[in-house]
């Protein structure tokens, strides 16, 4: 007779994305001195919706698409993330992506906690028309567990201003009344904020100049790899450009490109903008290993996921890396780092301009009361500042890694706040 196997079935979320954060989590929880049910509140999401969204393509056909949404923790306030289209979109991946926004929002000290969300497809095989159809449907599967106090969704890999705008759009012809603060992202036209869409690798550039005082580095007189060209690659290489650097190679999903001399970033950024990516520039091309082993001071990873690991961190010729993307460093390509002697810029707080002007576009919505780029720009200056230079001050206190010391900082005012509202019931 065959005897059942009762091993304790593995959970739906657990991938290798989303145990790179647990461990990242496991590793800061003894510095972060919280108590083992906090612990134990954290380790997992609140809540995870799995969808299968009916879409009408072109061709008169029909497709089903699988979606996810995730929400980690909503102790701080309403959950905030990304909606991404991918190909690798997983519960997993929305998982782990929804914890490091709980961590992000705690360290910004925003009134929010983290959640992330994506549909399952090749965005770029799909027409306007075809995305548009996933957006709207997505959106309207998505409404008993979104909204302006629950959830509000933002524009991450593959989705923009436009995905954001039939989000806001599907959500209020539901609710029959214009609800701008549904999600953030959306163009101004419709309630969206000035430079939320620079934000980020905005956000990214002020990080690193933040950095470079600390080490006693003068910007232009670095050189650049920016792994990425999309809003937060783009934007930071564009950035850096503006400010003198000398970036040397950029890379996206077809491949790098390179000049020793320093590459014309805004014709670049014209070529992509025209043809979709770098696919075809005339510049000498790099493989994707290659462009991660181009000789420069700093390497920004703003492309996506597990790009810097075991495999690869050895043969990284820079002096300090920068994560634009989230998570773009596996656990063992962060320990062959650190032994290398190679600070990183953690992901929670490099990137995570976007969600602080994310967060103004929510209250100048809710407020109907709207600020400008200035206003805006001083703002996110000081949130990043402040917040770097309590990382940087953890980090030399007690003598921890710098994504130690913004994952301690966040996972400690997470914990403080479910301290004082106790475990329901
Ligand atoms: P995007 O879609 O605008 O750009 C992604 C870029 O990466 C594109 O240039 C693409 O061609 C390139 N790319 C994709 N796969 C690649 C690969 N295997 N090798 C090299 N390049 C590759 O997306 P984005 O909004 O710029 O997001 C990039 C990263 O930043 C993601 O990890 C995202 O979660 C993170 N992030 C984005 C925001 C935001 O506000 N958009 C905020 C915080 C974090």
């Amino acid at each position: 007779m065959v005897e059942a196997v009762h091993a304790a079935p593995q959970l739906e979320w657990d991938t290798p994305l989303f145990r790179q954060a647990r461990t990242q989590l496991e590793q800061a929880i003894p510095r972060a001195g919280i108590s083992e049910d906090v612990a134990e509140r954290l380790r997992y999401p609140e809540r995870a919706v799995i969808l299968t969204l009916p879409v009408r393509m072109d061709d008169g056909s029909l497709r089903s698409f699988p979606a996810y949404r995730v929400q980690h923790s909503s102790v701080l306030g309403p959950t905030k993330g990304g909606v991404r289209y991918d190909e690798a979109v997983n519960l997993g991946e929305c998982a782990a992506l929804a914890m490091w926004m709980t961590w992000k929002c705690a360290l910004l000290r925003l009134p929010y906690g983290g959640a992330k969300g994506g549909v399952r497809c090749n965005p770029r095989e799909l027409s306007q028309s075809e995305l548009a159809h996933v957006t709207r449907r997505f959106t309207s599967d998505l409404a008993p567990f979104i909204g302006p106090g629950i959830d509000i969704p933002a524009p991450d890999i593959a989705t923009n201003e436009q995905t954001m705008a039939w989000m806001m759009d599907t959500y209020s012809m539901q609710k029959g009344y214009v609800v701008p603060e549904i999600v953030t992202g959306k163009p101004v036209s419709i309630g969206g904020s000035v430079f939320r869409t620079e934000a980020t690798g905005a956000g990214v550039v002020m990080v690193i100049e933040r950095a470079c005082e600390r080490l006693g580095w003068r910007l232009p007189s670095l050189t650049f790899v920016v792994q990425g060209f999309g809003n937060v690659g783009g934007v930071a290489a564009g950035e850096l450009h503006e400010k003198g650097a000398r970036v040397v190679a950029v890379g996206d999903v077809s491949g790098g490109v390179y000049d020793p001399a320093g590459l014309d970033v805004p014709t670049l950024a014209e070529w992509a903008r025209e043809h979709g990516s770098l696919a075809g520039h005339p510049a000498e091309r790099l493989s994707h290993e290659g462009l991660l082993e181009v000789e420069c001071d700093v390497l920004v990873l703003a492309a996506r996921e597990e790009q810097v690991t075991a495999a690869n961190a050895g043969a990284l010729s820079c002096r300090m890396v920068v994560e634009g993307a989230n998570g773009p460093i596996s656990i063992e390509g962060d320990a062959i780092l650190a032994e290398r002697g190679i600070p990183v810029l953690p992901d929670v707080l490099t990137n995570a301009g976007g969600v602080t002007v994310s967060y103004f576009e929510w209250v100048q919505d809710l407020s109907r009361l709207f600020w400008d780029r200035d206003e805006i720009r001083r703002r996110l200056a000081e949130k990043l500042g402040d917040a770097f230079d309590r990382v940087w001050t953890l980090s030399e206190t007690e003598g921890v890694s710098l994504r130690n010391a913004a994952l301690i900082s966040g996972i400690r005012d997470v914990a403080a706040a479910l301290d004082a509202r106790g475990i329901y019931p």
